[in-house]
């Protein structure tokens, strides 16, 4: 079992962004999903959201909203010892990306650095959910369409490292994208009573997209592709490409 821990910011976040590859990966038998909201660190949370965002992860194996600390606590360390994780334990962490989502929060960008921070400290490969790829260059991978229930694997792209890279001073090597269930992603949705509904539906662009995309490093892919080598093949597209190196 590989155990992956998300950090988002908000209740409702981790929700918006991947709920759809979450509700995945919790009926995958390969994985642990682990879900900490680090909320306290910056805001002062509500207990009604607080209670819709453990609706909202039931399936998960354990989350955590991190509400207050006292001075010196780190929130990740205090998050993951809630959840019964060390350190040692945790096999990706996956969060905001840099530039903070489409709104681009800076809480969100926070979080990515508290993330980052935290694992390189620890070794533990941290990678970002990103709604929307960011303009590098790339190159697909992903030489069969895989399919596994209502999730597909859309592309597996490499990042050809430019100055871009420099630019953004982000440099994963790898971009996936899942189409994912949205019956999944509006069940978790619908547990947050506590948001105006509407305002968010219109607001993000997020909240009706079925696409869910990774920035990944090389550790994390492979932590990943477990699932993408679970995902079977329909028809034929095992010989999708390969048999064109002469042309098509
Ligand atoms: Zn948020």
């Amino acid at each position: 079992m590989k155990n992956i821990v998300y950090t988002v910011e908000h209740p409702d976040d981790e929700t918006l962004w991947v709920g759809g590859t979450i509700s995945a990966l919790n009926e995958s038998e390969e994985y642990n999903v682990y879900v900490l909201c680090l909320w306290g660190l910056l805001e002062a949370p509500d207990e009604f959201r607080e209670e819709c965002f453990y609706k909202a992860t039931a399936n998960c194996k354990k989350s955590y909203i991190f509400t207050r600390g006292s001075h010196g606590d780190h929130p990740i360390e205090i998050g993951l010892k809630n959840m019964g994780l060390a350190p040692a334990d945790v096999d990706l962490m996956i969060t905001h990306p840099p530039y903070g989502d489409e709104h681009q929060h800076p809480h969100h960008k926070i979080v990515y650095h508290e993330s980052k921070n935290w694992g390189s400290q620890h070794g533990v490969p941290v990678g970002s959910f990103s709604f929307f790829a960011m303009p590098f260059r790339y190159k697909q991978i992903a030489m069969h369409a895989k399919r596994l229930g209502q999730l597909h694997l859309l592309n597996l792209f490499k990042v050809e490292r430019t100055t871009v890279n420099e630019e953004y001073n982000f440099f994963p090597n790898y971009y996936v994208q899942f189409l994912v269930d949205m019956q999944h992603k509006n069940e978790m949705l619908e547990k947050y009573h506590s948001i105006d509904f509407n305002k968010h539906k219109e607001g993000y662009y997020a909240w009706t997209s079925n696409c869910e995309g990774y920035y990944l490093t090389d550790a994390g892919l492979e932590v990943m592709n477990d699932l993408i080598e679970s995902m079977p093949t329909p028809t034929n597209s095992e010989n999708l490409y390969s048999k064109y190196h002469n042309g098509l």
